[in-house]
């Protein structure tokens, strides 16, 4: 296998070759997985407010496509880069094999900030990405959504412009080119929370299992975006409350439990969590050791390290951003006796709903927010329950590694019969 350093994709081939190793997945097979199959760079100009044209470097990586078209999320982030994505877009791989949804796995990106451009500036950002990427992506070919950093709004830009792209007759058939719009747009109802929502039902799973009261829990929620945020309201609806939260402003706690739908508010006039009027500012690296019984990461990766795993207070860690834990780090929560919960399972409702919003759009339907729940929560606890059958038939602790077996067998099983071309 290649060298690939100490980035991202580096923690992501460790978690694969676990897996691999774990369910003897054939070498001929494992080096395939182990590369991206595309690597899309685009530069592309764009007229700035100044009247100057900036360039901006995108990234499309697309991963694999041997269980359907090429799926995941483009992420508008200062950080973004190569390793990153193609690190994000193997996990997109794993994720719908694991879940069983008919896709492969990509993920795309352009670097740079959101918050520092203004809202015209952003809108010719994301139609001239799309523009740049042309026919690398396609209603049935590669499918893109939102992730950290990039919204609704963005996606149906960049429906709008693909549509426009096309021939006429062509039109009205390309919506499920993203997922994630509006719901005016063509996007599915419980798209917005339901990554969240998938937290919440792979929690459930797991609180039944192993007794957990998830009912009187307490949680820390690291990132109050998308993600934390849904997640945070749907525990307290379930009568779990939110001890503290933080995004890249600052960090607040209370130990009677911060109000997730006044926080959303707040964060939704302010930008941030920081200045809540009715919880206490904390430093944000005492996040992870407020006495909690849940952490739940929900922003950006390589956020539990060797050096702050230690401090964690609570019973388990809930991986909703993808690749929050180190290796390192992974290795104290396990000594320590910590359960991890994770992102390829955890956070897999949004690619769920994805999926369904593509199912919509190809049939020209609405389905109803009851439907879209019981469908998502059906699968993920499909997907939960085979995780615990497989700890018991590999004999194996990690339920990461568990994950990982399940995935790369089935995609073992479609390799071994679709043979590898010519
Ligand atoms: N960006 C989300 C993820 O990381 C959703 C991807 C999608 O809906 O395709 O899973």
């Amino acid at each position: 296998m290649a060298d690939e350093g100490n980035g991202l994709f580096a923690t992501a081939l460790a978690q694969f070759n676990r897996g691999a190793d774990l369910i003897e997945l054939p070498d001929s097979i494992r080096s395939i997985l182990s590369q991206p199959k595309n690597e899309i760079i685009v530069n592309f100009p764009v007229l700035m407010n100044t009247g100057e044209y900036q360039v901006f470097r995108g990234y499309r990586i697309q991963h694999s496509n041997i269980m359907g078209p090429y799926k995941g999320g483009v992420r508008f982030h200062q950080a973004v880069d190569l390793d990153e994505v193609k690190a994000l877009a193997s996990w997109m791989t794993w994720k719908s094999a694991l879940c069983e949804i008919p896709f492969g796995g990509a993920k795309g990106g352009i670097a740079f900030s959101p918050r520092d451009v203004e809202p015209e500036e952003l809108e010719r950002i994301v139609r001239r990405f799309t523009h740049a990427l042309g026919a690398n992506i396609g209603p049935d070919h590669d499918i893109p959504a939102p992730d950290l950093g990039s919204n609704p709004q963005a996606m149906v830009w960049m429906m709008d412009t693909y549509a426009n792209s096309t021939g006429a007759t062509e039109r009205q058939n390309v919506k499920r080119i993203v997922t994630g719009k509006t719901l005016e747009t063509g996007g599915s109802p419980g798209r917005d929370k339901a990554t969240g929502q998938g937290v919440m039902f792979c929690l459930q799973h797991w609180a039944d299992e192993t007794g957990f009261d998830l009912s009187s829990a307490r949680a820390v929620i690291q990132g109050w975006g998308n993600v934390g945020g849904a997640t945070g309201r749907i525990l307290q609806v379930h009568g779990a409350r939110v001890v503290a939260a933080s995004d890249h402003l600052g960090a607040i706690a209370d130990e009677d439990g911060i109000d997730a739908f006044d926080l959303t508010d707040w964060v939704g006039e302010h930008g941030t969590v920081s200045g809540f009027p009715n919880a206490d500012w904390i430093e944000p690296a005492d996040l992870w050791g407020v006495d909690a019984d849940m952490v739940i990461p929900a922003a950006l990766e390589n956020q539990i390290t060797a050096d702050n795993a230690g401090q964690i207070k609570a019973k388990v860690v809930v991986e909703a951003a993808n690749g929050p834990t180190t290796l390192e780090a992974e290795a104290i929560l396990a000594d320590r006796g910590i359960e991890v919960l994770p992102d390829i399972l955890v956070n897999a409702g949004g690619v769920i709903v994805s999926y369904f919003e593509w199912l919509q759009n190809r049939s020209a339907q609405t389905w109803n927010l009851n439907d879209v729940d019981h469908k998502l929560r059906d699968i993920l606890w499909k997907a939960s329950d085979s995780i615990c059958e497989i700890r018991e038939e590999l004999d194996i602790a990690s339920r990461r590694d568990a994950a990982y077996a399940i995935a790369l067998r089935r995609l073992k099983v479609v390799y071994e019969q679709r043979g590898i071309f010519p």
